[in-house]
């Protein structure tokens, strides 16, 4: 409550600010809990608090419904500044910020207006329920479906990953179109709290990204037509919510690539201060990985800016050469963190296997892995091999 009531007093973030409270809120707050919220696998309330408190949760909201209008490039440098000091609330961001997308720009019912207003104005977190029981991580498949009778529907969904389901103002889910629609013929659907029950199925206890709480549940909800937005999945995936995930994945990795970086430059650093006017033998390493580093940065940044270009652009956003691209930011940048984080460490040594030093990389190394995961990597190399077979042109 206390949180919605400083919301309304403030002002939404211009574009040029959002980021620097990015950066303020991840090395004031941020950095301060990432470690409690990783040991205890816990919510990181207090980062989001402050995200919501600064009105960061309506970045991408257009300014017509109250939001701050902002482009996909400064959610991706907020979202980058949170995960240089903790992945978990920088994941949660960019996943809220997936299914605003989303929202924002297939969500075309008058209900769906009112819902972004209400997002601006009390600063709501949404979260996603794509993966289902039973169709294993093949997200453009359906199980469960929408059920309507006139203007009403209802769903249940046995999510087994429903990342900060239980701290989430609305969850966002894939249906299939109507109990006779084939598995790919799906929908994506509003599920606000108030409407939605979740039966708890499974804990999170993962090797990393504790704190995004990805408990499985039962997500049973009804509400109106009004909620299922506009644009079938398959058209919200190509379009927005595959390209917004990639980069906004990507930026939350470089994030952890860059402070895994930062960490081995301290540690080198220390080592030649022990022995001045000699070149510490990890210093060559150091520089490899620094170049290694500045590929990663050169790839997102060429993918957000192409993204940028493809948010206003149909023929872009839906042609064949855009969706190979933004397949190979997802697979070489969750192969690259992993890279990075695990050269650092062979820089730091002990002192980086160590969980209580300064130069600690075991939860960066831990989170790292997550990411090949999060759609696995297979699944698009998959959809990319089949897309190429048909794909002329080089780029
Ligand atoms: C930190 C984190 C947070 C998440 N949050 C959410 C969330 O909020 N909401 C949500 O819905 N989901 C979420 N997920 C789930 C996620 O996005 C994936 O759907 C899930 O991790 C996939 O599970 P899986 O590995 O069993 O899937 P699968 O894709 O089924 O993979 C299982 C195995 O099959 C192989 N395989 C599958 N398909 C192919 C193929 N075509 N070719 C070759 N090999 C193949 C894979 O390589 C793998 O070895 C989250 C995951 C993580 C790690």
């Amino acid at each position: 409550m206390h949180n919605k009531v400083v919301a309304m007093t403030k002002t939404t973030p211009s574009p040029s600010d959002a980021v620097g409270i990015a950066t303020d809120i991840s090395e004031r707050v941020a950095r301060l809990h990432a470690d409690a919220v990783d040991c205890d696998a816990r919510f990181p309330i207090e980062t989001i608090s402050a995200l919501r408190s600064e009105r960061m949760l309506s970045l991408l909201v257009p300014q017509e419904f109250g939001g701050s209008g902002c482009r996909i490039t400064v959610v991706a440098a907020a979202v980058e500044a949170l995960g240089r000091n903790c992945a978990s609330s920088s994941m949660v961001y960019a996943m809220h910020h997936i299914q605003i997308a989303a929202l924002a720009r297939h969500g075309r019912s008058a209900w769906c207006h009112d819902y972004l207003r209400a997002v601006a104005a009390d600063e709501l977190l949404l979260a996603s329920a794509t993966t289902e029981k039973g169709v294993g991580g093949d997200v453009r498949t359906s199980i469960c479906a929408v059920e309507t009778i006139d203007d009403e529907f209802s769903l249940v969904k046995d999510s087994p990953v429903v990342s900060y389901g239980v701290h989430a103002d609305a969850i966002l889910a894939t249906a299939r179109r109507t109990v006779e629609s084939p598995a790919s013929d799906q929908v994506l659907v509003v599920l606000p709290k108030a409407t939605t029950t979740l039966e708890h199925q499974s804990p999170w206890k993962a090797l990393g990204f504790r704190g995004t709480c990805s408990d499985g549940y039962i997500v049973q909800g009804t509400g109106t037509v009004q909620q299922i937005l506009s644009d079938s999945y398959a058209d919200i995936s190509a379009r927005t919510m595959l390209p917004t995930s990639h980069v906004l994945w990507a930026s939350v990795w470089l994030g952890i690539a860059t402070t895994a970086v930062d960490t081995a430059r301290a540690f080198v650093r220390a080592a030649a201060r022990k022995s001045p006017g000699a070149l510490p033998p990890s210093a060559l390493h150091l520089a490899n990985l620094v170049t290694q580093l500045e590929e990663f940065r050169a790839m997102v940044a060429a993918r957000i800016a192409e993204y940028e270009t493809a948010w206003d652009d149909d023929n872009l956003a839906s042609s064949m050469g855009f969706a190979l691209r933004m397949n190979a930011l997802k697979v070489s940048s969750s192969t690259m963190v992993v890279d990075i984080v695990t050269a650092a460490l062979r820089i730091c040594g002990i002192a980086g296997y160590l969980e209580d030093t300064p130069f600690s990389l075991g939860r960066l190394l831990r989170d790292s892995h997550g990411a090949a995961l999060m759609v696995s990597n297979d699944r698009l190399i998959a959809a990319s091999a089949q897309m190429l077979l048909v794909h002329k042109e080089s780029r």
